[in-house]
């Protein structure tokens, strides 16, 4: 992914909002882009830490280790996360970090060194009231463990509010786990009962964390998931598969192929005649090269981007309706939020309180980008990046920066 893309939805929407030359360099400057380079065993991997805009809080987002990281990749994300946690009505601007590294090649205590080797390079802008930085793709709460451990070293006192995504027994919070797939099922039932439908099929790409959850909260309800898949292929049922018995399958074969039922590639998951196409795997799975073949008449973003800019248009066209990513996988952040409130706070909440909170998180942010979509008559996800420009540019404002 490259900023490119970022532009390209930006001049879109900037031209609906009439947005002005100091508005649209406010929402186009970068707060803070720092590139350092981390020495680990005699090898040195590029690192970043990049917050976008911060007017309404400290930075928020992952960091990911992956060896295409880059520092147009990184800036794409943290604008990204400024737009989801605006969005969401949190009190952050977006962020993001990466090491351009692959994780799967390094020994556990080589990973935990290039960990730390992070926070000793960054430690000075992070902090509960500047940025706060979380899991992203191929770091996990061990690794928060380890970075809030070296950063506690440094600073000498506890500040469990400087990271999200950590273990437990460190201050993580268990509905985390499960707030990303819960926030997208919370969209997922809005959007229906706005619709008026109710007996409808699902195809779900990606049975991970945020895939498997969603399908599992649909089967338990009642509702027909038709295909699943993970990185191994697909798996489709015409009268709908069993959720919990495909879980089992996949936990002990790794992957849902191993299933009885008909196998399909992921090409075909994507273009099965469904109503409602789940994804949840990785960007850029629906481009201009698939795009005519989408038969679903609605597609929940569950993962980051991927629909394709290019693709997002041509469904706009179809009247495919693109239930967009900031809007229904904000539930994490949603979760990393409540953590960094117990942390900040000492406060612990019990989870059927936030889920209570996500629930009402969730449906009036649904309302609001829904209602601006009908009424602009735009796709939902301009209608989202409208709202979400909107109150960063209002905080801009209120703080006399334009
Ligand atoms: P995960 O690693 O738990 O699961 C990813 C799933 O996708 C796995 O089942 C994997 O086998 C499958 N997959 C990989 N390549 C595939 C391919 N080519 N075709 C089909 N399936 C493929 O990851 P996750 O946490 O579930 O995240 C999935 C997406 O959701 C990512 O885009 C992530 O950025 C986004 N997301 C996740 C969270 C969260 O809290 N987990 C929050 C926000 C966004």
């Amino acid at each position: 992914m490259v900023f490119e893309n970022v532009s390209k939805t930006l001049n879109k929407v900037s031209k609906i909002m009439k947005l002005n030359e100091v508005e649209m360099k406010t929402i186009l400057t970068f707060k803070r882009i720092k590139k350092e380079k981390l020495e680990v065993e005699g090898e040195t991997y590029d690192a970043w830490r990049i917050v976008h805009n911060d007017s309404l809080g400290p930075g928020k987002g992952g960091i990911r280790f992956h060896p295409n990281v880059s520092e147009d990749e990184v800036k794409s994300l943290a604008f990204w996360m400024s737009m989801k946690n605006s969005l969401a009505g949190l009190p952050y601007g977006g962020a993001k970090g990466g090491v351009k590294i692959d994780p799967k090649i390094l020994v556990r205590e080589d990973l935990e060194k290039v960990s730390r080797a992070y926070i000793r390079a960054f430690h000075e802008v992070f902090g509960e009231d500047t940025d706060v930085p979380a899991p992203d793709v191929n770091t996990t709460p061990e690794i928060m463990g380890w970075m809030l451990d070296e950063y506690e070293k440094i600073k000498g006192k506890h500040a469990p509010a400087m990271i999200t995504g950590k273990p437990l027994s460190l201050g993580g919070c268990k509905f985390r786990e499960t707030s990303t797939s819960k926030g997208g099922y919370i969209i997922f039932k809005e959007l229906l009962e706005k619709e008026g439908k109710s007996e409808i099929t699902i195809a779900v790409q990606g049975f991970g964390n945020a895939g498997y959850n969603f399908a599992q909260m649909a089967y338990d309800d009642g509702f027909k998931i038709i295909a699943v898949s993970d990185s191994k292929g697909g798996i489709y049922s015409p009268d709908g598969l069993n959720i919990t018995e495909v879980k089992k399958v996949k936990n002990e074969s790794r992957t849902v192929t191993a299933y009885n039922a008909e196998k399909i590639t992921n090409e075909q998951l994507l273009e099965l005649d469904v109503d409602v196409l789940v994804l949840a795997a990785l960007e850029n799975q629906v481009t201009k090269e698939n795009v005519e073949k989408i038969k679903a008449s609605y597609i929940l973003e569950l993962a980051n981007g991927p629909v394709s800019a290019d693709a997002d248009e041509v469904l706009f066209e179809k009247g495919v309706r693109v239930i967009p990513d900031i809007l229904t996988n904000s539930g994490g952040v949603i979760g990393s939020y409540f953590e960094w409130v117990q942390g900040k706070t000492g406060h612990i909440f019990e989870d059927t309180y936030l889920e209570e909170r996500l629930e009402k998180i969730m449906r009036n942010n649904f309302k609001k980008v829904y209602e601006l979509h009908k009424e602009k008559n735009v796709s939902m996800r301009t209608a989202a990046y409208i709202l979400a420009i909107q109150r960063i540019l209002d905080a801009e404002r209120a703080r006399g920066n334009i």
